[in-house]
């Protein structure tokens, strides 16, 4: 007999099927074009699958050492010197991850104890609360409002106390397309080291940004040892699938982070963690035109929205696009994107899953612009005079 009719634990019951997963799926059913979920319909580069495919050839067929392949290490921190001007050791600072995903949970899981506050910001990605939950860590949140989607400084003051372990930040950002400018990352700064907790910043889209540059809180004067730089391959090199993600912390946080990964995935696939070597030595010329071809998608969906009916948010950085559908005259997100799904054939993503109370998200909608120029057309002729705005 089990103690429970629910085959979910408590802890994760209720956060449900991802929005991702829902949406895509979806997406498949009515054949619309899947503007959803955040990976790009294109491949990757060339360079990067001939060393995977030499990388096989040699025989990386077993498991890789727990922390890393030594010279992904290396190649991280090579990086991290090159663009961030931080100096990290690859082999007590670095933790080589499946995909950032496993960086958050591993840190969560490594780094907080039952009880602790974690400080997240509204929206936000889906996983931070949920693996909060997995380590029975207590969540506070605080709120980004429309259209700018500024750091909350006074709110999180209000949050953040004697029992906040972690401030968890994201930038640039999913799903607003932020990215903090230095008065932002000094304001958290500040109350990290008033209080004496850590930061968790998540930098994915850390090399698509189309104006200010993205800069990682961990250059800022006492932050470096307080705070947990997590990264990955994917959206830079177009691979979430190569899922090679990374943790960068001081040793003493590092070996809780460690501490979790060695149970999560142990390691994860040793070619593709080769491969990932050759790919952050790539010249400045390949970041370079990353965000040239992200530019001209952004611009793409931008016009593409505009010439539906929205006004969409700029976004600063990622490859997200915000939009407000109420003047379509939908109840929320949800009723809206099950109606764009069936009704347009265009698949977005409804943002009240990047809050904790769904009324938050339930007047926005997220588009992604990781697709090819020939994807955002096809989702701009669709959507061509099929959105009607209700007389004001
Ligand atoms: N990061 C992706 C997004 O925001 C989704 C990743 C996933 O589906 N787990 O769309």
């Amino acid at each position: 007999m089990h103690r429970t009719p629910h085959g979910i634990s408590q802890r994760l019951r209720c956060f449900g099927e991802s929005v991702f997963t829902r949406i895509s799926r979806l997406a498949v059913e009515h054949g619309a074009v899947n503007l959803g979920q955040g990976f790009p319909n294109f491949d990757g580069p060339e360079f990067l699958k001939d060393a995977a495919k030499t990388a096989i050839e040699k025989g990386c067929g077993q498991y890789a050492r727990m922390v890393g392949v030594a010279e992904l290490n290396q190649a991280i921190a090579q990086r991290v010197r090159c663009d961030q001007h931080l100096e990290v050791d690859p082999e007590r600072e670095i933790t080589v991850t499946s995909g950032c995903t496993e960086a958050i949970a591993a840190t969560m899981l490594g780094l907080v104890e039952p009880g602790d506050e974690v400080v997240l910001v509204e929206p936000f990605y889906d996983s931070y609360p949920a693996t909060v939950s997995m380590a029975g860590g207590t969540l506070r949140t605080v709120r980004m409002q429309p259209p700018e989607f500024r750091l909350p400084v006074k709110e999180l003051k209000a949050a953040v106390n004697a029992r906040t372990r972690l401030i968890v930040i994201n930038s640039p950002h999913n799903p607003t397309g932020r990215v903090f400018d230095d008065d932002e990352l000094a304001s958290v700064a500040d109350l990290a080291i008033k209080n004496d907790c850590l930061v968790v910043s998540d930098e994915v889209y850390e090399h698509i940004w189309f104006g200010r540059p993205h800069r990682s809180i961990a250059t800022l004067p006492g932050m470096r040892e307080r705070t947990i730089v997590l990264s990955s391959l994917g959206k830079s090199f177009s691979m979430t699938g190569w899922k090679i993600g990374w943790a960068i912390a001081p040793p003493h946080l590092t070996a809780g982070i460690r501490a979790a990964h060695q149970f999560l995935t142990f390691c994860t696939a040793t070619p593709l963690q080769h491969a990932a070597v050759t790919a952050l030595h790539a010249p400045p010329s390949y970041f370079e035109t990353l965000r040239t071809d992200y530019g001209l998608r952004r611009t793409a969906l931008l016009t593409v929205l505009r010439e539906a009916g929205f006004d969409p948010i700029e976004p600063e950085g990622s490859y997200f696009v915000l939009a407000d559908h109420t003047r379509f005259g939908h109840v929320n997100a949800e009723a809206f994107c099950e109606h764009l799904i069936r009704h347009v054939g265009v698949a977005a993503i409804p943002c009240s899953p990047f809050y904790v109370d769904p009324e938050g998200g339930k007047a926005l909608v997220r588009f992604a612009f990781c697709k090819t120029l020939e994807t955002i057309a096809l989702a701009g002729d669709r959507l061509k005079g099929q959105l009607q705005p209700l007389a004001s």
